[in-house]
Formats: C-alpha cells, sequence, structure tokens
C-alpha cells in the first residue's frame, strides 16, 4: 500500500533497526519503546490488522508468530508479552497489521 508508514519500513524506503527479516515479514524495534526490549513484527504485504485476516491472508501470521517464538529465544527473553492493537480504541494508530513484543519488566494485568 503506497500510502502506509509500515509497508515503506517493510520495502526500507524508511530506515528503522532491523531485527530480523525474511520474505513474509519483517521486525524492527519501536520508535517509542514501552519496556526495555520492544520491537514489532509485521506482514510484508499490507494487512490492516487482525480484524483483516481471512483464510486467503493468515499463512502469514502463523510464520509470524514462529519467527517470535525463534527471535525471542535468540535474545534470551523467557517471559514477553506479544500485543496487536484492533483499531482506535484499544490504541491502534499504525493500520498495518503488526504485533509488539515486549520485555525485560514486569507487566501488570489487565492491561489499559
Ligand atoms: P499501535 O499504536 O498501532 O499499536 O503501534 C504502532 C507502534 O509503531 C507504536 O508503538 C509506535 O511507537 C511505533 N511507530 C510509529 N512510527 C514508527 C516509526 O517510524 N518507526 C518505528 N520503528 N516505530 C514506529
Ligand atoms: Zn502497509
Amino acid at each position: 500500500m503506497s500510502d502506509c508508514l509500515f509497508c515503506k519500513i517493510a520495502g526500507g524506503e524508511i530506515p528503522s533497526n532491523k531485527v530480523y527479516e525474511d520474505e513474509l515479514c519483517y521486525a524492527f524495534y519501536d520508535i517509542a519503546p514501552q519496556a526495555p526490549t520492544h520491537f514489532l513484527v509485521i506482514p510484508k504485504a499490507h494487512i490492516s490488522s487482525v480484524s483483516a485476516v481471512t483464510p486467503e491472508n493468515s499463512a502469514v501470521v502463523a510464520h509470524i508468530f514462529e519467527v517470535i517464538a525463534k527471535l525471542t529465544k535468540d535474545l534470551g527473553l523467557e517471559s514477553y508479552r506479544v500485543v496487536s492493537n484492533i483499531g482506535e480504541q484499544a490504541g491502534q494508530t499504525v493500520f498495518h497489521l503488526h504485533f509488539h513484543v515486549l520485555s525485560g519488566r514486569d507487566m501488570t494485568w489487565p492491561p489499559g
């Protein structure tokens, strides 16, 4: 999608601090970290949020969770939280599917 921030980041058009990349997904550190470790994992193909996941595009979501499992092991993160905000009321500000991976501090439940 031409006017999407995360499409531009995944395409290298806007610089980011890359954690990992493969043919399907891209992981990079959040510009405003909410925990000592905070990175985002996104599909390279534009999907607006979890609410736009369908049988046709859902394989990338399983792949992203495999990548999260591997990256967190590689980074030595034993405890972490994976979050995806859907819609403005839930706090979504970038409308390209992304999974936040947060780690390195105590976390509260329920989330605010
Ligand atoms: P959301 O609020 O949609 O759940 O998450 C969007 C995230 O993207 C926020 O945590 C925000 O800090 C991060 N973000 C927004 N713009 C940029 C950017 O240009 N670069 C990086 N690395 N992160 C960004
Ligand atoms: Zn996009």
